[in-house]
């Protein structure tokens, strides 16, 4: 059996605080959720990415450079959570082991 979150916030530091019943804690900044978002379109989108020479910073967009919020969390079965984020995504779906595999 994998762990299940007990309880979920969102803290002022714009993370993901998760508590699991094997009594882990867990917070992981919204905008590391949003990268990970596991959905098609962004895996595709990832792996479509070229690869930047380390010197270079990437140009982002007004909307980009705005801190990503986390606007919902829905149950998803009982499995995982459907996320919505700011920028109007809100495809992903989140299991509770990919969520726990995520660095804190
Ligand atoms: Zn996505």
């Amino acid at each position: 059996m994998s762990p299940l979150p007990v309880e979920l916030k969102r803290t002022p530091a714009r993370e993901l605080w998760i508590r699991w019943d094997d009594g882990q804690e867990q917070r992981i900044p919204f905008f590391q959720l949003r990268k990970a978002c596991p959905c098609a379109t962004c895996r595709e989108k990832a792996a479509a990415e070229p690869a930047r020479p380390p010197t270079l910073l990437p140009v982002i967009s007004a909307a980009e450079a705005q801190p990503v919020q986390l606007v919902s969390m829905q149950p998803v079965g009982n499995y995982g959570y459907n996320i919505a984020f700011s920028d109007g995504h809100d495809s992903g779906i989140f299991t509770f082991e990919y969520l726990r595999g995520l660095a804190s």
